[in-house]
């Protein structure tokens, strides 16, 4: 068992889906930053983690495989984590290929509904961000959103466009919650429940997807996110010990450009937790 004072970081994207940096270059900056432990979890892709592992090994960082895969559940858009997942597993890239599958279509008509609301080229526009033609994402058009002056920063595009009741938001179909945990616990996985205090569920809403998440095998939350304020930290580390979950930590970093928690920059997990990688460093 290592010192509690390891610093892990087991969340976070590259150019394989809607990051800025290679996941060489995202290893390097979260080694600069002191991270101990890395994991590269890519939107409904593991293609990264070839290029991810090497560079981690090189950099003398402990590597997780990982990934994030976007699930409907009652009509709401959720993320679950997959960690120490085997990325060749057959029905894992079936099931991630199956996810990614409708996202060139969404981003058509987004487009034409940003269009219409008099932001016209924005597809064009989107497609220099994107580094993986099969991953195209809502991140893709906020960089462009910003780029050409919609919006000062990504986090305003999205509160002003590409949500629910806003211009250019088009409602897609994910995976299941019981397909992504499933897919993640076949791979020999942990599925893990990302930034839980970014949905907008009510307190009955979240107890019922949180024994459902159970049901299928899932085992984690992640408490300690770039996602939180220090308020829900404390929050949901109660909620991880009440249904007993252990907890995880990670920045989500995606760029150096965005106002947001830089890789490993982070509190430690609560003392009463434990710690999703408690079995494997
Ligand atoms: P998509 O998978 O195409 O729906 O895109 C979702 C991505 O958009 C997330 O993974 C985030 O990177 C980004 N995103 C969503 N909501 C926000 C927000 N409020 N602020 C900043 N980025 C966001
Ligand atoms: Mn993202
Ligand atoms: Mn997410
Ligand atoms: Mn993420």
């Amino acid at each position: 068992m290592l010192s509690p004072e390891l610093n892990v970081d087991l969340h976070c994207h590259s150019t394989i889906s809607d990051g800025v940096l290679a996941p060489a270059d995202v290893a390097a900056r979260a080694k600069a930053n002191g991270v101990d432990a890395w994991a590269l979890t890519d939107h409904d892709e593991v293609r990264g983690i070839p290029q991810a592992r090497a560079a981690a090994l090189d950099l003398g960082m402990r590597f997780v495989t990982g990934l994030e895969i976007s699930v409907t559940w009652a009509g709401r858009t959720i993320h679950i984590v997959g960690l120490n997942i085997d990325e060749t597993n057959e029905e894992l890239l079936n099931g991630l290929a199956m996810t990614r599958s409708g996202r060139q279509l969404r981003a058509e008509d987004m487009a034409a509904d940003l269009a219409k609301a008099g932001i016209p080229n924005v597809y064009k526009g989107a497609l220099k961000y994107v580094g993986n033609p099969d991953l195209i994402s809502r991140s893709h058009f906020a960089r462009y959103l910003v780029e050409i002056g919609v919006c000062e920063d990504v986090h305003s595009v999205f509160k002003h466009y590409l949500t629910e009741g806003k211009p250019g938001f088009v409602p897609h179909r994910w995976a299941t919650l019981a397909e992504a945990v499933g897919w993640i616990r076949r791979s020999g996985g942990v599925a893990v429940v990302a930034h839980p205090g970014r949905y907008d569920l009510s307190p009955v809403a979240f107890d019922a997807f949180f024994r459902e998440f159970k049901a299928y095998g899932g085992t984690a939350i992640e408490v300690v996110t770039g996602s939180h304020t220090h308020d829900q930290f404390y929050e949901y580390t109660k909620i991880a010990n009440r249904y007993g979950f252990a907890g995880s930590r990670g920045s989500d970093f995606h760029s150096p450009d965005d106002k947001s928690v830089d890789l490993g920059r982070l509190p430690p997990l609560a003392k009463s937790l434990t710690p999703v990688w408690a079995d494997w460093f």
